[in-house]
């Protein structure tokens, strides 16, 4: 039986990547007299991936790479006030208002009455923690965890410190690979809710259906949310989270879920 729910923040319940797009074409426009778009998007991707171990994730850790990329494709030509311009961004970036997902509050609000609701977000402390603030939704979860990053250990360590077997655990998300797989990994339940926009960073691959046992569902907003839920627990099995059970529902099909 799923008792607790986990949430993603950035583009689950509150839009994020749009505020790095619009910042990406004032740097395009910024490094336009050294090289073209393709080249700038490449090489500010290598750099911030060669920074991740150092920096983790966030608008801050950006401006950084943003910055040594524009020294390096720039052939270190780029002046101080195209530094501030860069630095102004990723501030402005910081000050973006939070505008929440359609359905997002009010589906978090009808969960919060029968669940355990956590906030599991990577990236900077600072920032998410502003965000959650001004989006109005932190009441409604148990627990919130901002975390460097998002993978099976770490799902399993919040796991195993709030005393949460895995099969009454689902994730909600829009990232495959931050959100869903490692929730699957560890034999938790997870629906991935795709947002228009992914940060080349979270590519990955669905998972095998018969690797998860129709534990993996998709919706395509947090609408649905609260009647799938529902769903997934009404079906013999969930409450025993029996594998072979599980198995069982998936090959007869479940309604609104697609594994
Ligand atoms: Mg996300």
């Amino acid at each position: 039986m799923i008792t607790t729910i986990g949430f993603d923040a950035d583009d689950t319940l509150w839009h994020n990547e749009p505020i790095f797009e619009a910042a990406h074409d004032r740097y395009r426009a910024l490094l336009a007299r050294w090289h073209d778009a393709a080249t700038i998007d490449r090489r500010l991707f290598t750099t911030e991936m060669g920074n991740l171990e150092l920096y983790g994730y966030g608008i801050k850790a950006h401006a950084l790479s943003c910055i040594e990329t524009a020294i390096e494709l720039s052939g270190g030509d780029i002046c101080a006030a195209e530094i501030r311009e860069i630095i102004a961004s990723a501030k402005e970036m910081l000050a973006h208002p939070v505008e929440l997902l359609a359905g997002a509050g009010e589906a978090v609000g009808q969960l919060a009455g029968s669940f355990q609701l956590l906030l599991i977000t990577k990236g900077d402390l600072r920032d998410q923690e502003r965000k959650l603030a001004k989006s109005g939704l932190a009441h409604h979860f148990a627990h919130i965890e901002i975390v460097a990053e998002k993978n099976a250990e770490t799902y399993a360590r919040v796991l195993r410190r709030l005393q949460i077997p895995p099969a009454h655990f689902l994730m909600v998300g829009n990232s495959l690979k931050s959100d869903i797989l490692p929730a699957l990994g560890l034999g938790a339940w997870a629906v991935l809710i795709p947002y228009h926009l992914l940060w080349q960073g979270e590519q990955a691959a669905a998972p095998l259906p018969s690797a998860v046992a129709g534990r993996f569902s998709q919706l395509p907003t947090l609408r649905e949310l609260p009647a799938l839920v529902a769903r997934l627990n009404a079906v013999p099995g969930t409450t025993t989270a029996s594998e072979d059970s599980r198995q069982k529902s998936e090959e007869h099909g479940r309604p609104g879920c697609s594994s």
